[in-house]
């Protein structure tokens, strides 16, 4: 086959490939999650990056649980934090908690007195989704809504597989725009102000400059996660914090670093058995939910957010990557073609690490998948494109190609394989029938070679319609052939012979003008042991000399039945 026409059949066969592909990655929940299960991979072998200094997680640990009391604790524990990190010089203060447990007017009032002279608290609401309904949110602190720096909806949830990966910057309860309390956080400490919210983006504008973060349809930021919770971000214990604040004003050395604190966003949530929200993140299985609030507001203060390319990008480079192999797969080097798919599928992945390291995020499942269903997809057919084509050589090299029988090669290969088997086997019999068409040369001369051929073509026919499809007929040479009979005794391939001159003589030819009618004589012999190829034929030649010498249009034999 040509290669053009090769290579045009690789393509439609690459393109209904990738078709396929894009339309179960798209639409399949089980290839959606190994889509997500690649992006989580792709975090993996990327690695951490430098995380902000600014951010401080304060966590209420295990001891600090065990040090204060059983939660919830009274809230003027959270009173005294807040003020250990305001005098400290914290730029703002986070408590990642609703505060819904039952208190009294005198804790609360303490909270709120303390939240009142900071002046850079931040509190959230969490919506009661799938409603962004403000009036049925949870609102557990409304009395501290007037003192606080601000408040945003707390919410974030997985994807289909239960990793968290991306967190919604913008809600929009009737009409307004609502913040996350994370974007909240990350607007006021960079002086930015949601300017238009877009369906892939949303821009930011005031004294701090511009900003876009790229996000999803559902206004969702992917988060870049900076790396592992034990190594990210400074953490200091609820106790560690008052602990210190109370040794600075005794002027004693804190256990912790007042630096640490000044300037700096604080975030205080609880890592304690039983309070903790445990998040399942690409990076590892068990995250604290106050991490992903850490990491979001990371990738936004450092504008260290991932740009997502349109999603045409992520078709084309499917459509490439399943392109590719029907340049370069022509079935021939199977090996080398394995080789080459492999490369391209690591050349990918390794792109795909470099670009997410540019914070540029590509699909890396999807083409891949594309690339090798494509390759697979080309290798079948490949295969069965050179299967059929050896069987056509094959064919070529015992068919004659005038009358479709065996030639004199292919048929001495089987009489050769017949003698081995008889040898073997002493019960084993076979015979052979030689035939020649009378006066040919003379029938040639009356009517033309082409009606001689035509002739030649329906004998052949005849031939092997009078024999069983397990006996081979060949073309000898010339006007004359030859059949084997597997298993017949030498009376009853004189018995066949018969029947094969009958219907030749009874077989009406028919070119475009004529109709015609010719006889053949045949020769017959069986195998008798210490035979070989050449002497069996040799006797069938014999006997088909004397079918002539008798008269033509008969069957003779020389030998007798051994
Ligand atoms: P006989 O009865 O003794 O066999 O007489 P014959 O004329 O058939 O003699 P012979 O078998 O020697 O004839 C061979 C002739 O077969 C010569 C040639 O014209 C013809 N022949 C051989 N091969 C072909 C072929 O491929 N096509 C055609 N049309 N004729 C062929
Ligand atoms: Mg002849
Ligand atoms: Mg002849």
């Amino acid at each position: 086959m040509k290669l053009k026409r090769i290579i045009g059949v690789n393509l439609a066969l690459a393109i209904i490939a990738a078709t396929c592909v894009l339309f179960l990655c798209r639409e399949v929940d089980f290839f959606k999650r190994l889509e997500l299960f690649s992006l989580d991979l792709s975090f993996r072998i990327k690695g951490a990056h430098e995380h902000n200094p600014n951010i401080v997680i304060i966590e209420i640990t295990d001891t600090d649980v065990a040090e204060i009391g059983q939660w919830p604790w009274d809230r003027s524990w959270h009173a005294a934090l807040a003020k250990a990190l305001s005098d400290m010089g914290a730029k703002a203060i986070y408590f990642d908690m609703l505060f819904s447990e039952p208190s009294t007017e005198r804790e609360d009032r303490i909270l709120e007195d303390a939240v009142k002279i900071a002046q850079k608290v931040y509190l959230p609401f969490a919506y009661q989704l799938p409603s962004t309904d403000l009036n049925k949110a949870y609102f557990p602190l409304k009395r501290f809504e007037p003192y606080v720096k601000g408040t945003g909806a707390i919410n974030i949830h997985p994807d289909m597989d239960g990793i968290m990966r991306r967190i919604p910057l913008v809600f929009s309860s009737d009409g307004v725009i609502e913040p996350h309390i994370v974007l909240k956080i990350a607007m006021d400490y960079l002086g930015l102000e949601i300017k238009d919210v877009k369906p892939s983006y949303i821009l930011f504008a005031g004294p701090g400059g511009e900003m876009i973060v790229p996000t999803d349809e559902k206004h969702q930021m992917l988060i870049n996660w900076p790396g592992k919770w034990k190594y990210t971000f400074k953490h200091h214990s609820f106790m560690d914090i008052l602990t210190s604040y109370k040794d600075m004003l005794d002027k004693v050395k804190p256990e912790v670093n007042v630096d640490d604190v000044k300037d700096s966003i604080c975030i205080i949530g609880a890592t304690a058995i039983g309070l903790c929200d445990i998040k399942n993140v690409p990076l590892e299985p068990a995250y604290p939910g106050l991490g992903v609030m850490a990491s979001a507001l990371d990738n936004l203060i450092d504008k260290n957010f991932f740009r997502i390319p349109p999603k045409w990008v992520d078709i084309f480079m499917l459509y490439l990557l399943a392109l590719i192999p029907a340049l370069f797969m022509f079935g021939e080097r199977p090996f080398r073609d394995m080789v080459l798919v492999i490369s391209i599928v690591t050349g990918y992945l390794f792109a795909d690490v470099f670009f997410l390291k540019a914070r540029i995020r590509l699909e890396l499942f999807t083409p891949l998948f594309g690339l090798t269903t494509s390759s697979l997809t080309i290798g079948t057919y490949d295969f069965i494109r050179i299967a059929i084509e050896r069987k056509r050589f094959l064919n070529m090299s015992i068919i004659d190609g005038l009358t479709g029988l065996y030639n004199i090669s292919y048929f001495k290969m089987n009489i050769e394989t017949e003698i081995m088997l008889a040898r073997a086997d002493r019960h084993k019999k076979f015979s052979i029938i030689m035939c020649d068409i009378d006066h040919f040369k003379n029938f040639n001369d009356t009517y033309g070679h082409q009606t001689g051929d035509i002739v030649l073509k329906s004998i052949a026919g005849a031939l092997k319609n009078s024999v069983r499809s397990l006996d081979v007929v060949a073309r000898y040479g010339g006007e004359e052939m030859i059949i084997l009979l597997r298993g017949a005794t030498l009376a009853e391939a004189l018995l066949i012979a018969e029947k094969v001159r009958k219907n030749v003589e009874t077989c009406i030819i028919s070119d475009d003008v004529n109709q015609h009618k010719v006889t053949i004589s045949l020769g017959v012999s069986n195998f008798k042991p210490g035979d070989t190829v050449d002497s069996i034929i040799k006797r069938a030649d014999q006997g088909l000399y004397m079918a002539k010498e008798s008269g033509r249009n008969r069957v003779s034999k020389l030998e007798t039945e051994v």
